[in-house]
């Protein structure tokens, strides 16, 4: 691969506004299909880290302006434990993940890869199917620094300092997010709803671009539980954990399409 012809990117993570309280991080050098939307929330006692990007480097430089808190007091959330979710999890000191992603988060043993030439063919080909662009030669278009070797890239996991299961609660002090459990995309993926607001957020359960039904460790049977158990909430917003943000209205939508697709 020629690198030179890769330009070096000035900042890896861009940070956009969501609310007043909310600000979204994302690797805009990243393919779409593994640039995940990760989202730092402020709370009145914590605040807390929903998915940590793809590891190519650090984001806690990125994090730390965004809270005036000590850093070993932010919970981080992992949504699910695919490789662009967790790939700075160690980098914080609460690490919560579902019970049954808990040993994957420990020592990930999927995806460990920029590079198309090593992703497991019939991963590409599922993702290609399900509508995103080709692959080129590195999941990146660009170099985090001057002399960046992708084939250093390394996922690292971090075991969990605790669990979350449906019916838990992220305490943010002023805020109170329910913790549902939405399996399909993934054995052990978890939404955080606030029910105060009507704010969900997603993870890959549901966003409004390709959805992943077809790959280890997936069930379409599932996701239609929880596609239905997503349907039933009063949502006002839905982040999910790529593409924009979305009503309730493009939930039913997206819901609907895909039960199409699954003949449900
Ligand atoms: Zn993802
Ligand atoms: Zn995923």
């Amino acid at each position: 691969m020629d690198l030179q012809s890769y330009p070096i990117a000035e900042k890896w993570f861009s940070v956009t506004k969501v609310d007043d309280t909310t600000d979204m991080l994302l690797e805009p050098h990243v393919h779409v299909l593994e640039q995940a939307n990760l989202f730092f929330v402020r709370g009145s006692d914590r605040d807390m880290m929903i998915d940590t990007g793809m590891g190519i480097v650090p984001i806690r430089p990125y994090v730390e302006p965004l809270t005036e808190k000590p850093f070993s007091e932010i919970v981080c959330v992992s949504t699910h434990t695919h490789i662009d979710h967790i790939g700075g999890v160690h980098e914080f000191d609460i690490r919560l993940v579902h019970p049954i992603e808990a040993d994957e988060m420990a020592a990930p043993s999927g995806m460990n890869t920029i590079i198309r030439d090593e992703i497991d063919p019939k991963l590409v080909v599922l993702f290609e199917e399900a509508g995103y662009p080709p692959l080129d030669e590195l999941l990146i278009d660009a170099l985090p620094y001057a002399g960046y070797d992708p084939k250093s890239y390394s996922l690292t996991g971090a075991p969990a300092t605790g669990i979350l299961e449906e019916g838990d609660t992220v305490d943010l002090g002023d805020r109170q997010f329910s913790v549902l459990h939405v399996p399909g995309h993934s054995p052990g993926s978890i939404a955080l709803f606030e029910e105060k607001t009507g704010i969900l957020f997603a993870g890959d359960a549901i966003y409004d671009g390709p959805l992943i039904y077809d790959g280890p460790g997936m069930s379409v049977d599932e996701y239609v539980a929880t596609m239905k158990k997503l349907q039933a909430l009063d949502v006002s917003i839905v982040h999910g954990g790529h593409d924009p943000s979305f009503d309730k209205k493009r939930l039913d939508e997206i819901v609907e399409h895909y039960f199409r697709i699954w003949g449900v």
